[in-house]
């Protein structure tokens, strides 16, 4: 494992040092500005991050343009030993990650751990395919040349992420890029800039070359974006965000044909038929609605409940969301910890005024928690009205809303009255009726009598408003290469 380059700025925090800086072409570097990253449970700051500018920017992609040549042509295997060098100090670092996610995120430190796993699983998985990335050989329709398809890395690479899962957002993102042989510049979410350098530092000391991997944090990720993209040098942008970003980021992708993947917000169905098992469907409801205090795109948007079922769904889901216990992430009996910022608690707040306003009953939550930091309560709603904006759009809150349905046919139109299509859910005991329904939902990813479906070997993404593109199995490979198709004549 080779050192980290110096670093100019840093920030330590329990004990860990962490970069604050950007990384360009092999080297940490500072900016004239700075901007405040806070601890979301506190509303204190707990550090100071500098702000990249639209030229730094055009440096990284600088030295990602001049990294491509060399990097596209290290050999799979020693492609593959990179990223398992990186997974073992990813592993050794897993306290000073995680620490580091939670003071900046707010996620509970049990939280932080699985997502730390899992981004830890996709390099490991990453390392296992590289060795099998290969062509097809054929002869022509009518003989005379050969057919030969190979697969070339698409070039350099924008990656655009959000703060909501600040480790497995760009793990996921980088990990592809870098194994189809792209270099990447990676922008981070200003909220969590911290776990992201973090993330970056492992690569630079696992031995990926200058160049390869580059970290701008800004306050003003639009002028970044647009120069970035503006550049004929640039051949691929990923972004993980909301829907409203994510159409901006292909308008400026469509003057240069600039390749894109998208992976936007979701407005997930949880469908409870009249035959599942209910406290199953009410243990995974309350996982998937709730984890990251409910900041999550494939969380339950909406529970969509049979008659038959609901009263008892509905008791026992309000007992055990009242059950839970929100607080600061590093308490171990935490399980809900702070909303990201006191913007995003206002949000919230407005949200349950407009669902208060609406043909519904509030029945537990409701407010925000006296506190320093951003706390609200879980939130459950049992909701009759289904045309209300607010029952159409993307809650991304702990709040839950629970629907009543009469038939299974109704709860599928209602989970398909959607403009997203990320992810579904379907709790049911008879799996042939499972794949009936899955069938018949308009959406990216259906999940059976599970709340929870994020996988290294799995094809994550949505259809619809939800995005273009996976992320996550070979799909996400494949997403950052292009065939490329050979004639060869033959005597
Ligand atoms: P956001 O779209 O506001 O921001 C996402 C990222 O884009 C951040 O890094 C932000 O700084 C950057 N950004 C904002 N404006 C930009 C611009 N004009 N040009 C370039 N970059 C810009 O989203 P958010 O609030 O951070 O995240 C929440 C959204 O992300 C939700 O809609 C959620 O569903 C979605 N999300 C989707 C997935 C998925 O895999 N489909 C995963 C996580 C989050």
């Amino acid at each position: 494992m080779t050192a980290s380059t110096t670093l100019p700025d840093s920030v330590t925090l329990h004990g860990h040092i962490v970069p604050t800086t950007l990384f360009v072409g092999g080297q940490w570097r500072t900016t004239e500005e700075t901007f405040a990253v806070d601890n979301p449970a506190t509303g204190k700051e707990i550090a100071q991050v500098h702000t990249g500018s639209a030229q730094d920017a055009l440096d990284a992609l600088d030295a990602a343009d001049r990294a491509q040549r060399s990097w596209r042509s290290v050999a799979p295997r020693d492609r593959a030993e990179l990223f398992r060098r990186a997974h073992a100090a990813l592993l050794a670092r897993a306290d000073e990650i995680t620490t580091v996610m939670t003071l900046e995120s707010g996620k509970p430190l049990a939280e932080s751990r699985g997502e730390f796993a899992l981004s830890a699983d996709f390099f490991l998985w990453y390392a296992e395919q590289i060795a099998h990335l290969h062509g097809t050989y054929a002869p022509g329709s009518r003989g005379g040349y050969r057919i030969v398809t190979t697969h070339q890395p698409v070039g350099p690479s924008l990656l655009i992420t959000p703060w909501n899962f600040p480790l497995l957002m760009i793990a996921r993102k980088a990990g592809a890029a870098l194994a189809a042989g792209c270099p990447v510049i990676v922008k981070s979410a200003r909220e969590t800039p911290l776990t992201c350098a973090l993330f970056v530092q492992v690569l630079e000391e696992s031995g990926f070359p200058a160049g390869v991997v580059n970290l701008i944090h800004t306050t003003s990720s639009s002028s970044v974006s647009e120069a970035v993209m503006a550049d004929r040098r640039l051949r691929k942008v990923s972004f993980t965000g909301s829907t409203g970003v994510g159409s901006t980021l292909l308008r400026q992708a469509a003057p240069g044909i600039v390749n894109a993947s998208m992976e936007l917000g979701g407005d997930g169905p949880f469908l409870v038929l009249d035959d599942a098992d209910v406290d199953l469907a009410v243990e995974q409801a309350i996982v998937c609605k709730f984890r990251n205090a409910g900041q999550a795109c494939v969380a339950a948007n909406r529970i969509i409940v049979h008659a038959s079922v609901v009263e008892e769904f509905t008791t026992k889901f309000v007992a055990a969301a009242r059950a839970l216990k929100v607080g600061d992430g590093f308490d171990p009996k935490t399980e809900i910890g702070p909303i990201i910022s006191r913007r995003q608690l206002d949000t919230v707040t407005r949200l349950v005024e407009q669902l208060r306003e609406i043909d519904a009953d509030l029945l537990t939550g409701g407010s925000a928690v006296e506190s320093s930091g951003y706390f609200f309560e879980p939130t459950v709603f049992a909701v009759r009205d289904r045309t209300s904006a607010v029952c159409k759009q993307e809650l991304f809150a702990p709040i839950a809303t629970i629907y009543t349905v009469g038939s299974t046919a109704e709860a599928i139109e209602f989970a398909n009255d959607t403009t997203y299509g990320l992810a579904a859910y379907v709790f049911t005991r008879d799996l042939s009726r499972a794949v009936t329904v899955s069938e018949h939902l308009d959406f990216g990813m259906v999940s059976v009598n599970r709340g929870i479906m994020a996988d290294p070997a799995a094809s994550f993404g949505g259809v619809k408003a939800s995005g273009l593109g996976r992320e996550g199995g070979h799909d996400a490979i494949n997403e950052f290469l292009e065939p490329k198709y050979l004639a060869i004549t033959v005597d």
